[in-house]
């Protein structure tokens, strides 16, 4: 016996069951974002190391300890996408998109790559499905943008999910804020974790976002952010509130928060989850605001503002809501004698032109084994073809679901069955 090779640990196969519940996802989010004029964007799955060290940050846990890095064979230093957001302002640099238009709306879908500790919720080769906008500094801008992830929820179903918004300040008032933090921290610094005493000199604000429950409830007593905001800070923080409110959007502010990510500026936004099916991977989506990321990557000095949502996290609610996915075929074709094998394979190819999902059992076999077939692919009506129906050019519907079989023309099965459809829809 030849040995298996197994999957890489952390990365998912999606199969046909599950895999109805994705397409619903994603497909909800495109006709969605459309609607609120995003177009869609694909970037490579691979971009220069150097792309996310610059924007995501040296002393994130992304860049420092999760991101599949290597050298390709003229020794270059490649990474495989860990995030979205980097690799979409690359290419909004790339491509002079602000040259072209003021203000720009883009989205993507596809999967992420981060060495984590795996769990529920959370895996190595994970997927997101994100939006990015460019140009506006505007507070509106950022609700826009939350109002579209509270409605892409609320079209999935999903509920019980909460808002919480910060905001992080800029430029002017995040040194101030700084200087607290690490001035608090200095007289904490024995009962940090090791990480969190680097992170405190490189990089203070790390600390806050840190696992370890020892830093979280240092920084929890800590330093409030949002009593260190300058003035055009706080203005456009509460302007982010006030529309939040005008458009009934639900939210709660979280001073604590402060995001994973190095390239945040002023908002920052998490929807979090309170399903137990989720543990403690409970965040569905985040994003917030980076007004200097583009200009620190080398282009324009444009303001921005994104997020992305863990779909691997909404399909696992989806599977706990008890919603049905699965498109049932409509016809099971079945083959009542081995001289029509050929008319019925005919006869399937003929319904699924005309637009029926038909099941068909390729190899033949008994009518009794293709009629366990039928009932087993939960098609909503079995037609069984042999010479006599053939011959009359007569057959009959059988619906799976019980009733009277419905006496149909070959020629009219399609028709029939859209209406039957129609009916019991
Ligand atoms: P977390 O705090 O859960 O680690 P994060 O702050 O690292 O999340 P982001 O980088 O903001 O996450 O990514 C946005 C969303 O992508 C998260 O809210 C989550 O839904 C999803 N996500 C992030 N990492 C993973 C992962 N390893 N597996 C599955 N989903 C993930
Ligand atoms: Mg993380």
């Amino acid at each position: 016996m030849s040995q298996k090779v197994a999957g890489v640990k952390g990365m998912n196969d999606l199969l046909p069951g599950e895999i109805e519940i994705w397409q619903h996802v994603e497909a909800q989010a495109r006709e969605l974002f459309g609607r609120f004029g995003y177009g869609e964007i694909r970037t490579p799955m691979v971009e220069d190391t150097a792309l996310f060290v610059r924007s995501v940050g040296e002393e994130t846990d992304i860049v420092g300890k999760e991101m599949y890095t290597f050298n390709d064979k003229a020794d270059r230093s490649l990474s495989l996408r860990p995030e979205g957001t980097a690799p979409a302002a690359r290419a909004y640099i790339e491509h002079s998109i602000a040259n072209q238009e003021p203000l720009t709306r883009w989205f993507y879908a596809g999967p992420m790559f981060r060495y984590e500790r795996m769990k529920t919720g959370r895996y190595r080769q994970f997927y997101q499905i994100g939006a990015e906008a460019y140009g506006a500094k505007e507070g509106a801008q950022d609700v826009e943008m939350m109002d579209m992830v509270v409605q892409f929820l609320e079209r999935l179903g999903l509920k019980d999910i909460t808002l919480n918004i910060n905001s992080l300040g800029d430029e002017v008032c995040r040194p101030t804020y700084h200087a607290k933090l690490v001035e608090y921290l200095q007289a904490h610094r024995e009962a940090l974790c090791g990480d969190c005493q680097k992170r405190m000199e490189k990089n203070p604000l790390r600390v806050l976002d840190c696992k370890n429950e020892k830093c979280q409830a240092i920084a929890a007593a800590g330093p409030n952010v949002l009593e260190s905001l300058c003035e055009p800070c706080r203005a456009h923080f509460d302007d982010v509130q006030r529309k939040l409110t005008a458009l009934g959007v639900r939210h709660v502010v979280n001073p604590r928060m402060v995001r994973g990510l190095d390239y945040y500026t002023r908002t920052v936004f998490e929807f979090i989850a309170s399903h137990p099916a989720l543990g403690t991977a409970s965040t569905v989506g985040a994003g917030g605001r980076y007004d200097k990321l583009v200009k620190s990557l080398g282009g324009p000095d444009a303001p921005a503002v994104g997020f992305a949502c863990g779909l691997d996290r909404l399909v696992l609610l989806l599977k706990e809501s008890g919603q049905q996915f699965t498109v049932r075929p409509d016809v099971f074709v079945a083959v009542a004698d081995a001289g029509s094998h050929d008319a019925a394979l005919v006869l399937a190819s003929r319904l699924r032109r005309e637009g029926l999902r038909v099941e068909f059992d390729t190899r033949g076999g008994s009518l009794k084994s293709q009629m366990k077939r039928a009932d087993k692919s939960s098609a909503e009506f079995t037609l069984v073809l042999g010479e006599a129906e053939r011959t009359s050019g007569q057959a009959k519907l059988k619906p799976m679901a019980g009733g009277e079989p419905i006496p149909v023309a070959l020629d009219e099965v399609a028709r029939v069955v859209r209406e039957r459809k129609v009916v019991s829809a």
